[in-house]
């Protein structure tokens, strides 16, 4: 058989596929890729928390061989709903640990939100799968623990995160010691300019609002204060194994370049298109193939001027405090990761300050002990003491308001 034959068909073999978080922004679009390309992914399992209607919705629709929603009060309204289907139901946390083990799986998508992603993307790693992760917040925290594994299995691990797929594309047929350093770029969030005296009346309604991507509502705050940024240095370090001098962050409003590799003979590439998730998403899927699909395509025409800029860091603290707590290492990036969890989801409810999410993570940062050489309990432990810290201080500075 001539070789181009065989590698089409090594490469379209049929991906089957476990959806982590299928309900979220990332799992619906990558839904809308499965349902494009029915002939190139099956999908075995989809994942939700407690979003049972929708969950139902799709398992009727993508008929998985199994489905887990996490929380256990959503348990009985999913398996009455699919009772006469050949779906089985599952349900608390420890199922989406032992589902991505199963044997009908090959590709995991580690789309579920937060911390709360950590054990599930580990087993699939154990269980040999191939990882395609756009839960940034596993890789902050333990990000050596995820790689060092993912090498030791040797198990590919593909960046969903629009600026990693945008590295990780440019990284195709290079050798990574001739990288100097990766640029992420960053819209800037809709409080681009902004200045402390504007940014302590913002509220959630307003920080929702993101000019070039329709995401999740906590990584659209994340975007607004740039610690999504910060999040995704970190990210960048461990996904690709660099060193924290070769991580380095641009301002690009048009979020047209997904970001940049310079190699050390100078030169950059770049990955472009325009903003639409469904795209790193599909390309992480169907890696190392491209796959034809029919979304917008880019014309330059249409942004005569791409713009770049330094970021803010005096005004934007949590992009400071995570290039900080890349620097400082061990369990530091976990303690970032839990306080922002509890402050953002705090500011969603409007009990929080725009500012103050900062300084809330900046005490939590001071007052977690340090573990250099963290375990996963080491993990598990920082994220429940950094969580109670930061609620603590919460709950302080509410009652100095009345
Ligand atoms: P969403 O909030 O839209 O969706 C999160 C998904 O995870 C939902 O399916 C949700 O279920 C599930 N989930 C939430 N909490 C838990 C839990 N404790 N246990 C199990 N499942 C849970 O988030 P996004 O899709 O926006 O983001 C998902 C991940 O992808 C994040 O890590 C984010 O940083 C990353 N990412 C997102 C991008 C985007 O464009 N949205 C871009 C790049 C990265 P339910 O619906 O039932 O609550
Ligand atoms: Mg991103």
């Amino acid at each position: 058989m001539p070789f181009h034959q065989k590698r089409l068909i090594l490469h379209d073999i049929m991906k089957r596929l476990a959806i982590l978080g299928s309900t979220g922004s990332i799992g619906t679009q990558a839904l809308d890729v499965v349902a494009a390309n029915p002939s190139l992914f099956q999908v075995e399992v989809l994942t939700a928390h407690s979003n049972a209607t929708l969950l139902i919705e799709q398992a009727k629709r993508f008929k998985p061989n199994a489905v887990v929603v996490t929380d256990e009060r959503k348990y009985k309204e999913v398996k009455d709903a699919l009772a006469l289907l050949p779906i089985k139901v599952f349900t608390g946390a420890k199922a989406l640990v032992d589902i991505v083990q199963w044997e009908g799986i090959d590709t995991v998508l580690g789309a579920v939100l937060g911390f709360a992603g950590l054990h599930s993307i580990l087993a699939a790693i154990d269980a040999g799968k191939r990882v395609a992760i756009a839960n940034k917040e596993t890789l902050v925290v333990a990000g050596e623990l995820v790689m060092q594994r993912a090498k030791e299995k040797g198990v590919a691990i593909i960046p969903v995160d629009s600026e990693h797929s945008a590295i990780f594309q440019c990284l195709v047929g290079e050798d990574i010691q001739k990288v100097e350093k990766v640029i992420l770029t960053a819209s800037g969030g809709p409080f681009l300019g902004r200045k402390p005296n504007y940014l302590v009346n913002v509220k959630a309604t307003h920080a929702l609002q993101h000019p070039n991507w329709v995401m999740g509502a906590k990584i659209t705050i994340d975007s607004s204060t740039l610690m999504n940024k910060g999040l995704e240095i970190i990210e960048a370090k461990w996904l690709f194994g660099l060193e924290n001098e070769q991580v380095d962050v641009v301002i690009h409003p048009q979020s047209v370049i997904h970001s940049m590799v310079q190699f050390t003979d100078g030169s950059l590439k770049s990955q472009m298109g325009l903003p639409d998730m469904k795209l790193p998403i599909q390309y992480a899927l169907s890696f190392p193939n491209r796959i034809f699909n029919n979304y917008k395509r880019l014309d330059f025409k249409d942004f005569p001027k791409l713009t770049f800029e330094a970021p803010d860091y005096k005004t934007f603290r949590n992009l400071a405090l995570a290039k900080e707590s890349m620097q400082r290492g061990g369990n530091v990036p976990c303690v970032l990761n839990a306080a922002n969890e509890v402050v953002v989801h705090a500011f969603l409810q409007n009990k929080v300050g725009f500012l103050e999410m900062s300084e809330m993570i900046e005490k939590t940062l001071e007052v977690v002990p340090f573990v250099a050489h963290p375990t996963i309990d080491d993990y598990m432990h920082t994220d429940k003491e950094a969580r109670a810290q930061v609620t603590e201080f919460l709950k302080k500075s509410q009652l100095s308001i009345y």
